[in-house]
């Protein structure tokens, strides 16, 4: 009852107060998810020429990339003259941010964003309100999906401090209670006492819905399990941020008895895809991305795995046109949905993944978390991995650039004293490239610890 309350009059005064047009867009997205796929290419064409024409004419970089190239924007007629145009690589963002700033934005009017690079490469871009507006109504939208609606009870695991630290103001604590309704875990690192107090928070919240980073969730029920604790269940839960293996989706729907349904989005992009009641690939959050799967620059057939880059149809403030985003995945064949969603699909190959880390005094440290702590605001750091070889000592392999100095280091010790404590060691190992595995899964962090250490 109280759900419904929230979900048609709370949470639209609020988001109408705020001059959001998430529910607008909202609407528009549930409509188009079940067109013909005719009718959504048509839009998403449009939507296509309109980035790229912004692109060429008031966004520096891409006007530079376009002219070298031989590329005009006002030419396109079909996705494939796409491939004219090199790929944005993180580097590429790393070193020409600024020139990839639309000059018919003002820079206070932006939203700024950072990825700690979860593939290992620390980003720093903007969105624009228009974008940042599509990609809460996608949200909603993937949720629902899930079967999480507006208004409902939803522990939420996740690790990253700067998402968790709007919820510190009383406001904010007033509107969780009342609109939100989030408990909400800081899953950047497990010790046995704070995985008692999850267990005791969750028994008494009695959540609806779980939202939570595969490998966190996974070292809960593991925990749960071992001590014979016994949660409710929730309607369904929401994995993402890391790769969902098939062990840990069995371990989670069987402890908890009901589905997971995994995603996979990004920081840059917002959902990517998601996975419907069909529990079979991920449907595309295609009205507002493009996706293609590439060796090189060959696109491969649907089912055959390939690099995936990324087209936002929007952010015309900070254009992500083919922006090599490090992970590896397959078109899925065309075919209709149980769901009804008519989106394309795809397949999650191989994409971020993140060992936990043992601090010195037991706690089990949360990669993904790390992520964004430990590399996003370093400066000087273009991609990192660390590694764990000993119990009091961690290694980090960085790639590096004029920028990094002193401070550097010291800001990196300051943060492993933070969620390590005062013992933990740190070692540098400076490198041209961290490559990807052969599987194309590109490695945050590494236990290499045995046996009891682990
Ligand atoms: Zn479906």
């Amino acid at each position: 009852m109280y759900q419904r309350i929230v979900e048609s009059l709370l949470y639209p005064v609020l988001v109408k107060k705020q001059g959001s047009k998430e529910l607008a867009i909202l609407a528009e997205l549930q409509h188009c998810e079940k067109m013909s796929s005719d009718e959504l290419q048509a839009i998403r064409l449009e939507r296509l020429r309109d980035i790229l024409q912004h692109a060429g004419e008031f966004v520096p970089f891409y006007r530079e990339r376009f002219a070298a190239a031989g590329f005009n924007p006002t030419t396109v007629t079909d996705f494939s003259d796409l491939q004219k145009i090199p790929i944005l690589t993180k580097k590429d963002i790393q070193e020409n941010r600024d020139a990839l700033i639309s000059t018919a934005y003002k820079r206070q009017d932006l939203i700024a964003n950072r990825t700690g690079g979860s593939t290992g490469s620390p980003l720093q871009f903007f969105h624009d309100k228009q974008r940042w507006d599509v990609r809460q109504a996608a949200t909603i939208r993937h949720n629902l999906w899930a079967g999480h609606k507006i208004g409902q009870k939803v522990a939420v695991l996740w690790g990253h401090q700067s998402d968790l630290a709007g919820f510190q103001s009383l406001k904010a604590k007033l509107r969780n209670i009342f609109i939100d309704r989030l408990l909400i875990c800081d899953s950047s690192s497990f010790s046995e006492a704070s995985l008692k107090q999850f267990a005791l928070d969750f028994q008494r919240f009695q959540p609806e819905g779980i939202l939570a980073y595969a490998n966190s969730l996974a070292l809960v029920v593991d925990f749960m399990k071992a001590n014979g604790v016994e949660l409710p269940p929730p309607k369904s839960i929401i994995t993402s941020a890391e790769v969902l293996t098939a062990e840990n989706r069995e371990k989670i729907e069987s402890y908890f008895g009901v589905k997971v349904f995994d995603r996979y989005g990004s920081r840059e992009t917002s959902v990517i895809a998601s996975e419907c009641s069909a529990h079979f690939g991920m449907h595309i959050g295609a009205e507002y991305l493009h996706l293609e799967f590439v060796d090189g620059n060959r696109t491969v057939l649907p089912g055959e795995s390939g690099d995936i880059l990324v087209t936002v149809l929007g952010n015309h403030a900070f254009p992500f046109i083919r922006y090599g985003i490090g992970d590896v995945g397959a078109a899925a064949p065309q075919s209709t949905c149980s769901c009804g969603v008519t989106l394309p699909k795809m397949q999650m190959v191989a994409g971020r993944t993140t060992d936990f880390l043992l601090a010195p005094d037991g706690r089990k440290v949360s990669g993904a978390a790390l992520t964004i702590y430990l590399a996003a605001k370093v400066p000087g750091v273009r991609q990192a991995q660390i590694i764990q070889r000993e119990r009091e000592r961690l290694i980090f392999k960085l790639v590096t650039d004029s920028q990094f100095n002193a401070n550097s280091k010291a800001m990196i010790e300051e943060r492993v004293r933070h969620f390590f404590g005062a013992t933990m060691g740190v070692d540098y190992s400076l490198v041209n490239e961290i490559p990807k595995e052969a599987s194309g899964k590109y490695r945050f962090s590494i236990c290499e610890l045995k046996g009891e250490d682990r």
